[in-house]
């Protein structure tokens, strides 16, 4: 593994200063303030500024609507708006969902969407989850009836994050309930305006805005079906993959594991750093001469660190696993006053360890929960039989 600097040349150091100078006049305190309120992950002024430089999809080229930067400069650009803390949520929904639509959809679709995706006016969720189950992607049970040249929609999705500033999602339903599950979905970008499309917010506990969405007879033309009608399980699976951390350029300018949270539990180890260096405990000592806190604050930095040498599965789950272990670890260090939120009289920094707190409890579900990446480290990366649990086929014997 190389972990060795990039050396930037003056004209990539130029483009740092750049990206640097446009994001201070973009990037406001309302910005971040807009989101804590939200809890989007997004922000429609940020979203089309870095549209209108070609900064979305960065190493499109220019006709397309990107960029046409060069590997070291995307790099420059990803890690410039993370430490920036832009909301990217939708951002990142969106990029998924288009690998698929230059894949499978109609290609007069495809070339009408991609300026418009480029510039940040339309957007994409994933209507992936069935309430009765999200791990079983493949058991959808949304129905979608083919009637002539269009098809008819009736169920409801959960936890369709951001499809209130999408223009689409990209729906999973099930065309054939009589063929065995993987073999009856078929894939649909849907547009959200659609009559009988109904949007419901949910909050949760990590203060992320995600929403239940209801289909009641909703049409939707048969222009909008992506990939053949029952083959959904197959056009599901590129945005699944890259939605898993596969297809990287291995160039050592990616990211080497897919992380979650990582950037909000640094923030917190930060927060709790700054904190000891100017609180003194009842004996007069000051909180960062103390060996004992140092040691324990030494472990959860390191931990970051081993969280984005991490690679692949394993990164998901240690980065999900350690941050909300370490997170405790850090409360139990800093005491009560972690837990004051944002906006509490005698927070820390703005209530910043109470927040990567809450946020840490829901990154070991999204993107599929730490057990079922357990599942797919034991049966991709160690070759182990398949995980049976009930509801399986079989019992391994
Ligand atoms: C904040 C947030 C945002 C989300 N955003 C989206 C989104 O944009 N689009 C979308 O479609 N979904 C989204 N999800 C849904 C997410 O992908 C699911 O919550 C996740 O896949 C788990 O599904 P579930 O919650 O229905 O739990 P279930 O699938 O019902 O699982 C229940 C429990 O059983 C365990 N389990 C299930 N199957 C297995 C298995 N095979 N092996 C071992 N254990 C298993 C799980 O780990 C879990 O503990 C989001 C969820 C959250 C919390």
């Amino acid at each position: 593994m190389d972990l060795s600097t990039v050396e930037l040349t003056p004209e990539q150091q130029a483009f740092q200063q750049e990206v640097r100078a446009f994001l201070d006049e973009i990037v406001t305190e309302e910005v971040h303030e807009h989101e804590r309120r939200t809890g989007d992950g997004f922000n429609e002024g940020v979203h089309l500024a870095l549209g209108s430089r070609g900064w979305l999809f960065p190493a499109w080229p220019v006709s397309d609507g990107g960029a046409g930067l060069d590997r070291v400069c995307q790099r420059i650009l990803a890690l410039e708006l993370s430490r920036r803390e832009v909301p990217m949520v939708t951002h990142s929904t969106t990029g998924l969902v288009w690998s698929a639509v230059e894949l499978s959809a109609d290609p007069e679709l495809a070339a009408r969407l991609k300026p418009e995706v480029a510039a940040g006016r339309v957007r994409f969720c994933l209507g992936y989850s069935d309430p009765e189950g999200g791990s079983d992607i493949a058991g959808a049970t949304l129905r979608a009836v083919r009637d002539g040249d269009e098809w008819v929609l009736n169920g409801s999705k959960l936890w369709t994050t951001g499809a209130h500033n999408c223009q689409y999602t990209f729906l999973i339903t099930r065309t054939d309930p009589e063929a065995p599950k993987h073999k009856g979905l078929t894939m649909f970008l849907v547009p959200l305006d659609s009559p009988g499309v109904e949007i419901q917010a949910i909050r949760t506990y990590g203060g992320e805005r995600t929403n239940a969405v209801y289909y009641t007879d909703v049409h939707v033309s048969d222009t909008y079906r992506m990939g053949d009608v029952n083959a959904g399980w197959a056009t599901l699976q590129g945005p699944l993959s890259a939605e898993h951390g596969a297809g990287r350029p291995d160039d050592g300018l990616s990211d080497i594991g897919m992380t979650m949270g990582t950037r909000e539990f640094e923030a917190a180890i930060d927060a709790a750093a700054r904190w000891a260096k100017r609180t003194t405990r009842p004996d007069g000592t000051l909180v960062a001469d103390d060996p004992a806190f140092l040691d324990r604050l030494g472990h959860l930095v390191v931990e970051t660190e081993a969280i984005r040498v991490t690679p692949g599965p394993m990164g998901r789950n240690k980065s999900s696993l350690s941050y909300i272990a370490g997170i405790a670890e850090l409360i139990d260090m800093v005491g009560p006053e972690a837990l004051l939120a944002h906006g509490s009289e005698g927070a820390i920094e703005d209530g910043v360890i109470d927040y990567a707190h809450r946020f840490a409890q829901g990154t070991a579900t999204y993107g599929g929960t730490t057990e079922v990446f357990k599942g797919m480290i034991a049966q991709h990366v160690l070759g182990l039989p398949r995980l049976n649990l009930p509801g399986s086929k079989a019992w391994v014997r």
